[in-house]
């Protein structure tokens, strides 16, 4: 049967494997046995049942909660040609008894079904008339009690066991958490499945968490350097703040679409309709986004308020890049997201213990935020899996933060807080560091405590970032029942005292902190004219569809597409994600674009990008000197890119520089005579007044 399975991966869906914890669970399932699967997102989970559902015999029941996402879900296998229906409430009673009869006729490999629809003593019977091939219960965790997720409907599911006892079961989840896990075994009665638990490391991401003010430029500058043309999502903490961003966006030319539970149900869909279907598109919302939303090539998740806890984080940045092409999770945060969260669950009514837990998540949360070790290796310490000391994908392991010897400033802030009885907020206590002579402070008569003005060595924005910092890491705890007001815990007693000293992370310079070029998806500049072509193509397809275009082709595809270069049908199948039925439907079209865009000899290489771009203007007619503009580059700049394919054979010297043969001949003479061991052509440069400069130099010297 596995041999069944692994043609059908082939055939259908265009892999040519499985991973290896994939190939593992396929295994179980086909075996009759039951298994509870935590993956996370973008680890390639619903192949996990999907496939045995069409290899075993009878029809694959999937349950899931996420009604809006059956449909797409639907579509997607019927253009791989698999024989698939939902039963939601979506459905009128026509098209209801359209999937109830195929059901009955045997006619379906896969049936999505609302665990509500599934209960009904309707659906139950038909199941009783019709060869079952597995249940899948997607978002298992939906039947924790502890969880934000909770659906009672999901307790009741324990039942299908017990009407269908052969029948096996596999529960999918991405959420982590050992409770939760423990849960969806003892209420879905899974004692003797088997647990597979994959790595929720989740490597294409990368994770920058930045400091510092003005946290809307620095999303705007995020957003241009690494997502001109990409959809991502932006989560802000407040509805008001959501509509303030998306108009913002809009304003400096992005397409950007609000999203919280304060509009309608219609503005909703049809803005979560226009992220899926369109390109390049934001989203800007509230944590109410996100549920039930597979979009997998989401490229940036950026968070402007600092999330809940760390698995709220986690959750949240997982939506990015889950076709497993390269994405960030960019946040930006700051004093005031310290303070509004611990406000928020300070003045929650929640019971005391319930308090306590939101605190202490908050806390790690935090201390996710001040870290000055790997990022991913913390994250992932969360979750109770061991990691390797520094991922080379976060920020903090691509430009490591410096520390300060903070204690002096500590201790001038700390005293300051006890001088005034702790009965005041940050920015009064930062005003009497500073020495601030305002009316508040001389009638409280403040102005004459020891601590008045002796911070001055410090700006504002300093003394807020190290404030900050004392909350963050617990020296100072903020009160909600008197205003804000600061408080020193127990642990600031031996830094107040002098007995040790506190070390805290730098504020980095905004250029530091930027995600560099890696992180785009690489198209080379060559490939570019394809690359928008392919999706061009891909969106018209789709909108013909009505799909989003990701069901007809991945991102991950189409590179490889560009990559390849397939010329015949043969070759197109060996696509990964080019199954029979695509290829039959969409091979023809995607090879005709393919041929339509040759690559030029001259730019079949192997050099870095900017060469490239130099060739690719070069190879469209434009001069040396136009080119340099264009590029912002020094002309010998230019020359030493033609440099480098000249050496390569790429292009002749002679189409690049207006030189005699006879000058020609002088040069490389002076080349092979004059060059120091080292190649340095200072000598020769030197020996011919500066007649050519460096980059034409080196052409020559590539050509010999
Ligand atoms: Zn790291």
């Amino acid at each position: 049967m596995l041999q069944r399975a692994n043609h059908i991966l082939k055939s259908i869906f265009g892999f040519e494997q499985f991973r290896p914890s994939q190939e593992n669970i396929v295994n179980e399932i086909l075996d009759g046995k039951d298994a509870l699967v935590l993956m996370p997102t973008g680890g390639g989970k619903s192949l996990c049942y999907q496939i045995p559902a069409i290899v075993r015999e009878g029809v694959g029941v999937v349950v899931s909660p996420l009604i809006a996402l059956m449909q797409d879900q639907v579509d997607a296998l019927k253009l791989l040609g698999v024989n698939a229906a939902f039963l939601n409430s979506s459905l009128d009673a026509n098209e209801a008894r359209e999937v109830e009869q195929k059901l009955r006729n045997n006619q379906l490999d896969i049936l999505y079904i609302a665990p509500e629809r599934l209960l009904t003593e309707r659906v139950l019977r038909l199941l009783d008339e019709s060869t079952l091939a597995l249940f899948a219960i997607d978002e298992a965790h939906c039947v924790s009690q502890w969880g934000h997720d909770f659906r009672p409907e999901y307790q009741r599911l324990k039942h299908l066991h017990e009407r269908f006892p052969n029948v096996p079961r596999v529960a999918l989840t991405a959420t982590a958490d050992k409770r939760t896990r423990e849960e969806i075994i003892s209420q879905l009665q899974l004692h003797d499945a088997s647990i597979f638990i994959d790595s929720f490391d989740r490597p294409n991401i990368r994770y920058t968490i930045t400091d510092g003010n003005n946290p809307k430029q620095r999303l705007w500058n995020f957003l241009q350097t690494n997502h001109a043309n990409d959809a991502g999502i932006v989560y802000c903490l407040s509805r008001k703040k959501v509509e303030a961003i998306a108009e913002w966006l809009c304003q400096q030319g992005r397409v950007a679409l609000p999203y919280h539970a304060g509009l309608s149900a219609h503005v909703r869909q049809n803005n979560q309709r226009r992220f899926l279907r369109e390109e390049g598109m934001i989203i800007v919302a509230t944590i109410a986004f996100g549920m039930g939303i597979d979009k997998p090539d989401v490229r940036f998740v950026a968070h402007l308020s600092l999330p809940k806890s760390v698995e709220a984080y986690y959750q949240e940045t997982g939506r990015a890049g889950r076709d497993g092409l390269a994405a960030n999770a960019w946040m930006a945060y700051g004093l005031q997201d310290v303070i509004t969260l611990r406000q928020f669950s300070q003045n929650s009514n929640a019971a005391e213990v319930h308090k306590q837990v939101e605190h202490n998540k908050l806390e790690a949360m935090l201390g996710l935020c001040e870290l000055i070790t790997c990022r991913r290796s913390a994250l992932l310490e969360y979750f109770d899996e061991i990691s390797d000391l520094s991922c080379g994908n976060c920020d903090n392991c691509l430009n490591p933060p410096q520390n300060w010897d903070a204690t002096k400033a500590a201790q001038m802030a700390l005293s300051c807080v006890y001088r005034t009885e702790q009965r005041f907020g940050v920015n009064y206590i930062v005003d009497i560091l500073l020495g601030k002579k305002d009316e508040r402070i001389t009638r409280n008569g403040h102005e004459r405590i020891s601590t008045f003005g002796i911070g001055k060595e410090f700006s504002v924005a300093q003394w807020r970032v190290i404030m900050r910092q004392l909350i963050a890491i617990g020296l100072l705890e903020i009160d909600m029942e008197r205003h804000g007001a600061l408080r020193l815990t127990e642990k600031c007693r031996p830094v107040l005292k002098g007995e040790q000293s506190l070390q805290l992370r730098k504020t980095r310079k905004e250029a530091q902190t930027g995600t560099s070029s890696k992180s785009k998806l690489s198209v080379r500049p060559q490939d570019e004219p394809l690359w928008e072509a392919l999706r061009a193509l891909r969106l018209s397809l789709a909108e013909k569809a009505g799909t989003p275009p990701y069901v007809i082709f991945h991102d991950a595809t189409l590179h490889e597409m560009l990559r390849v270069r397939p010329v015949t049908k043969a070759q197109m199948s060996e696509i990964m994600g080019v199954g029979v039925q695509k290829l039959a439907r969409y091979g023809d079209m995607f090879l005709e674009e393919i041929a339509r865009y040759p690559l030029p000899e001259l730019l079949d290489n192997n050099l870095s990008d900017t060469v490239n771009e130099t060739l690719t203007l070069h190879q469209q007619g434009n001069d040396v000197e136009s080119i340099g503009r264009m590029r912002g580059l020094k002309v010998s700049t230019i020359y030493t890119h033609f440099s480098e394919a000249i050496e390569m054979g790429l292009l002749d010297v002679k189409q690049i520089l207006d030189i005699s043969e006879q000058e020609y001949k002088e040069v490389i003479f002076l080349i092979e005579t004059n060059t120091d061991n080292e190649g340095r052509l200072k000598p020769v440069f030197e020996a011919l007044e500066g007649e050519y400069d460096y980059g034409q130099l080196r052409c020559i010297q590539a050509s010999i």
